[in-house]
């Protein structure tokens, strides 16, 4: 066959001109519509369920992530201190929760950065 666009001679089974690169078949639906459908609930929850119902979550999910690392690490620190061994391992598992805390409350913003929303 003939390109549409530069009229050159090509294989029958083309979808682009390897001469001009114009499209001369159309394109077969699956091949288009599947990106487009599965990019638009993603697009689509970014800009409007991911930023509207985000808003709340997000505070509380800074708040919340920010204060329990606090907290695991002060009671940590406290109860490390204490003469008990069932208070120092109890300090461990508030290290362990601060820490973890702390590991996730950073995922969740960088998460956060990268994505430009929460993904929930
Ligand atoms: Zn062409």
């Amino acid at each position: 066959m003939f390109c549409k666009e530069c009229g050159k001679q090509i294989p029958d089974d083309s979808v682009f001109c390897p001469e001009c690169g114009g499209k001369v078949a159309e394109v077969p639906a699956f091949a288009t519509a599947q990106p487009a459908a599965a990019a638009a609930p993603a697009s689509a929850h970014a800009a409007t369920g991911g930023a509207a119902f985000g808003q709340g979550m997000n505070l509380g999910i800074i708040l919340g992530s920010l204060i329990i690392p606090l907290i695991g690490i002060v009671m940590g620190a406290i109860n490390l201190r204490d003469p008990s061994p069932a208070k120092r391992k109890a300090a461990k598992i508030w290290l362990w929760v601060g820490i973890g805390a702390g590991a996730f409350w950073i995922m969740v913003n960088l998460a956060g950065a990268c994505a430009g929303g929460f993904d929930y």
